[in-house]
């Protein structure tokens, strides 16, 4: 196979691997992007927004005449400021980081998590995530996703905590009343699992880029998601045309394939 430099994995390649490996292909191979509807493009900038509020407060950065542009964004804020203990401070803490980066080597990729808060004190270490998008989703659903199991198992991976002393609490915070949580105790079953899947995803991601650069074979569709998506005839043809639709689509086939 051609020679590729290290490839950088966060949790957003590897559900997208497992769920649609042509769009991985299109997006990140081909770096085919679509443009994103205003509606999109407002919630992601609301949630960049309340992350970097949120990382400026950490370091201790005046934030207060920036909260008085917007007061949905200062309701959010004070909101799961007031909810979650965490955020005050506590006695004991050893580390806490804002926007805190690590990456894992795992079998030539190097996979990249970056957690939102980051609190490790005496024989826990948590990981607290905000989530900006309107609905909670369900701990079932997350407990899928790769962003809980990556972000658990690099921190177990790359740190001396065991995984059962490792948590990861994702806070919803633009809701109409009070922010809600879904909670994560990790342990070593659970580690097990990740490694196993997680080998099994990236030996698969090798052979299709082998196959992919070598002799440009395209990345496979998944079998059981073909009779319900609108899109698995017409594939190529119709990419350039609705991708978000095909996104939604996606979505949507996810869950009610698991
Ligand atoms: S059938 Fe549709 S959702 Fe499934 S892999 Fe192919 S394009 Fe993706």
């Amino acid at each position: 196979m051609m020679q590729l430099p290290l490839i950088r994995l966060a949790q957003g390649q590897l559900n997208l691997l497992e769920i649609c490996p042509p769009q991985f292909q299109r997006l990140y191979l081909e770096e085919l992007g679509s443009p994103i509807s205003p509606e999109e493009q407002e919630k992601q900038s609301w949630g960049s927004q309340f992350h970097l509020l949120m990382q400026q407060r950490e370091l201790g950065l005046p934030i207060d005449s920036l909260l008085k542009e917007d007061e949905e964004v200062q309701r959010s804020l004070n909101g799961l400021v007031a909810a979650v203990p965490e955020i005050g401070g506590l006695t004991g803490t050893i580390l806490r980081d804002a926007e805190h980066c690590r990456t894992l080597n795992f079998q030539g990729y190097l996979l990249t998590v970056v957690y939102d808060l980051l609190i490790v004190e005496g024989k826990k270490a948590q990981i607290l995530d905000w989530k900006t998008y309107l609905q909670p989703q369900s701990q079932k659903k997350l407990a899928q996703n790769w962003q809980t199991r990556l972000y658990l198992y690099v921190l177990a991976e790359t740190s001396e905590y065991l995984p059962e002393q490792i948590s990861m609490t994702y806070w919803f915070v633009r809701l109409p009343r009070t922010p809600a949580s879904v909670n994560f105790i990790y342990n070593d079953l659970l580690h097990q699992q990740t490694r196993q899947d997680l080998s099994s995803i990236l030996t698969k991601l090798d052979s299709w880029l082998a196959e992919y650069l070598d002799e440009g074979i395209a990345f496979p569709h998944r079998l059981n998601c073909q009779e319900v998506c609108p899109y698995y005839s017409s594939f190529f043809a119709t990419w350039g045309k609705s991708s978000i639709d095909l996104y939604t689509s996606i979505e949507n086939i996810e869950e009610v394939s698991i």
